[in-house]
């Protein structure tokens, strides 16, 4: 960080400070060439990582898309919009706070289902029947299992 004043290289972190609402980080800072003193902010700045298909391609993530499966895996299922919405929230701030570039779409698949797992064991069994695609019935008896188990947390 140069000074503003002096254009020096030399300066100093006297104070650190976290702006919440704004997602910025305040720093009050001393040149030590000129003795000047200057605030900086650093924007803090947790995009949503770009997904990687199966097959290697990368595709942005769009909520739109997301909300579309779960959706279909919830029709006529009793479960409220608002419901399905913070689920929602809560996938992308789990994506978000992983801090990653990229993450694997299987990573997004495994986020939903623990949201589904917890909202409908029907809507879970039909989206795992896709996202996995199952094949025989014995992967439904399989997922219906995991629902009374649910699976292990992976990090
Ligand atoms: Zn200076």
């Amino acid at each position: 960080m140069k000074c503003p004043f002096c254009n020096s290289a030399d300066t100093q972190v006297m104070d650190t400070r976290a702006n919440n609402e704004a997602n910025s980080i305040r720093r009050r800072r001393k040149c030590l060439a000129c003795d000047k003193r200057f605030t900086t902010y650093e924007k803090v700045e947790l995009h949503m990582p770009r997904l990687v298909k199966k097959d290697g391609s990368r595709t942005d993530y769009a909520r739109d898309k997301l909300a579309g499966s779960m959706l279909l895996a919830l029709r006529k299922r009793p479960v409220a919009t608002d419901a399905v919405d913070t689920a929602l929230d809560r996938i992308e701030e789990k994506l978000r706070s992983l801090g990653e570039r990229e993450v694997p779409t299987s990573r997004v698949g495994d986020l939903v289902m623990r949201e589904l797992a917890k909202l409908d064991k029907i809507a879970y069994i039909r989206f795992a029947s896709v996202y996995r695609s199952f094949e025989t019935p014995d992967d439904f008896s399989v997922a219906a299992r995991e629902i009374k188990q649910p699976r292990k947390r992976r990090k």
